[in-house]
């Protein structure tokens, strides 16, 4: 049988699946128990925990910018996924020997706490961007399985993000905080498989419509970058910078959402004054810009998942259930179930509606509408609570419903829309600002995350007062309300430009 079938897929999207997969269930496994390793081992408090939290997730989403462009110009989309996929296993290992040691040598296993992140957020740079891209390639193009070929990828996203929590969180979060290691290790050796399923299968399956294979080193890539003694020497300084901007957005000086704001400005600058665009082409990157906005609302409120929501399924919630009791992180792998459960409902959906399916925009801000009433529905559940009684985890399960709803109302439209409306010269550039989006919504969701109101401690965001947990939910209502709001507004204008 050919690889490539007219119909069905190619053996080469199970190859991405499975590679991602086994990759997803080391971020977010070890995502599942990083606020509480920190809380609960290195003892730090909830407000460093989440600004930490948004330091490192914000700089995940900003390396891909990096292993994007190395990639294209230097190793190629496979050995780019290989070499991410090592350094993240290292990272892994590293926080494994952090969390061995944290009673005995807390300087040392602090040091090796930022090391491993750092190491993380490099190889995640490598690893994301390229296994994404591969999938397309796949494909001749403009074939109509693309759409439906990523829809089965972000299915093997999500199986890693529903299995990854709870295995890490079933090893590590036992309620002694020596048991931290064993989630780190089991993501370790997680990032391990997935690189060796990528090895073995690659060459033979990750193939184009004819049988070329896809994502070698170009043919046009300097030797020099190529060679062993480079490749170390630039991942070392790389990853080494990253461990060096966490620390100091983490502990020294919260520079990361300047440092943001201030590249999408000078990208956007440098785009609009560029003479060969038409109006109309700058019309749609200002769609680009516009719906980047409008996501940066999405995600803030969204990853609160890893952060504020850990410590409320933590301490506020009552997570019993006859005589077991669910470790706290297993309430991370609900958006993922969700998702594998709800996405072909939502495809059936949009099917369905036939014509009366709704414009992207609309449906961002459906997403938008969607996320504020996750929040609602929290917000009510905290406030109808008895004092000093820990509360149902109904509410932790149904705001998770909803707000995965937004999610697929939301997220898959955005780099399709992207790459619809991008000017072909700025292609790259305008998914730059995509990812830019991404990592300024992340590092503010550890920013809010860190107003967590506790113990009569009363926070204050732009001159809004929270002394209690309904207050601070009520903020991501408000914010994601008024995003949608303001979205629902213009998306007849914002339609109106994208059809011209
Ligand atoms: N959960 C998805 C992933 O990990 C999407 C996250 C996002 O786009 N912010 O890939």
């Amino acid at each position: 049988m050919s690889q490539f079938p007219e119909k069905g897929h190619p053996k080469g999207l199970a190859v991405l699946f499975a590679t991602e997969m086994w990759e997803r269930f080391n971020y977010y496994g070890m995502r599942a128990v990083l606020v509480l390793f920190m809380t609960k081992a290195l003892l730090v408090d909830k407000a460093f925990a989440s600004n930490l939290y948004g330091s490192y997730t914000g700089l995940i989403y900003l390396t891909p910018l990096i292993g994007g462009f190395v990639a294209d110009r230097f190793w190629g989309n496979k050995r780019s996924i290989i070499t991410g996929g090592i350094i993240m296993a290292i990272g892994e290992f590293i926080l494994f020997f952090c969390a061995s040691l944290y009673s005995t040598d807390a300087g040392l296993a602090n040091f090796l706490f930022y090391t491993g992140l750092g190491f993380m957020i490099t190889g995640n740079g490598f690893f994301k961007p390229n296994i994404s891209a591969m999938v397309g390639q796949l494909y001749p193009k403009g074939d109509r399985r693309i759409d439906p070929a990523y829809t089965i990828f972000y299915m093997g996203i999500n199986t890693g993000g529903a299995i990854g929590p709870i295995v890490c969180g079933y090893l590590g979060d036992t309620g002694n905080p020596a048991d931290f290691k064993w989630a780190f290790l089991a993501g370790g050796i997680a990032m391990l498989l997935s690189v060796l399923v990528q090895k073995l299968y690659q060459d033979k399956f990750l193939v184009d419509p004819e049988g070329k294979q896809l994502g070698n080193v170009p043919d046009d890539s300097p030797k020099a970058t190529l060679k062993p003694v480079f490749i170390l020497i630039g991942l070392t300084a790389l990853a080494a910078l990253m461990i060096g901007l966490l620390y100091i957005d983490a502990t020294i000086f919260s520079f990361l959402s300047y440092l943001l704001i201030g590249a999408v400005l000078v990208i956007g600058g440098y785009i609009f004054s560029d003479k060969s665009l038409t109006g109309i082409e700058k019309k749609k990157v200002a769609v680009i810009f516009t719906v980047s906005f409008f996501v940066v609302f999405f995600w803030s409120a969204f990853e609160q998942a890893g952060a504020s929501l850990t410590f409320f399924a933590d301490s506020q919630t009552d997570r019993t259930l006859g005589s077991y009791t669910i470790p706290t992180s297993f309430f991370q792998s609900l958006n993922s179930i969700y998702v594998v459960g709800l996405a072909p409902l939502f495809a059936w959906l949009w099917l369905a509606l036939k014509k009366n399916e709704p414009a992207s925009p609309t449906k961002m801000a459906i997403g938008l509408a969607l996320l504020a009433l996750g929040y609602v529905w929290i917000a009510y559940g905290v406030q109808s609570a008895v004092p000093g009684k820990l509360v149902s985890m109904i509410w932790l399960i149904g705001m998770y419903g909803l707000h995965t709803s937004g999610e697929l109302c939301l997220s898959p439209i955005g780099l399709s829309l992207v790459n619809k409306l991008a000017p072909a010269k700025f292609a790259s550039l305008l998914m730059a600002v995509w990812f830019l989006a991404n990592a300024a919504a992340n590092k503010l969701a550890g920013v809010l995350s860190a107003l967590y109101p506790e113990n009569g401690k009363v926070t204050q965001f732009l001159g809004y007062q929270m002394t209690n947990l309904y207050d601070f939910f009520l903020l991501f209502v408000i914010m994601s309300g008024i995003a949608s709001l303001l979205l629902f507004l213009i998306t007849k204008r914002l339609q109106t430009i994208m059809k011209m």
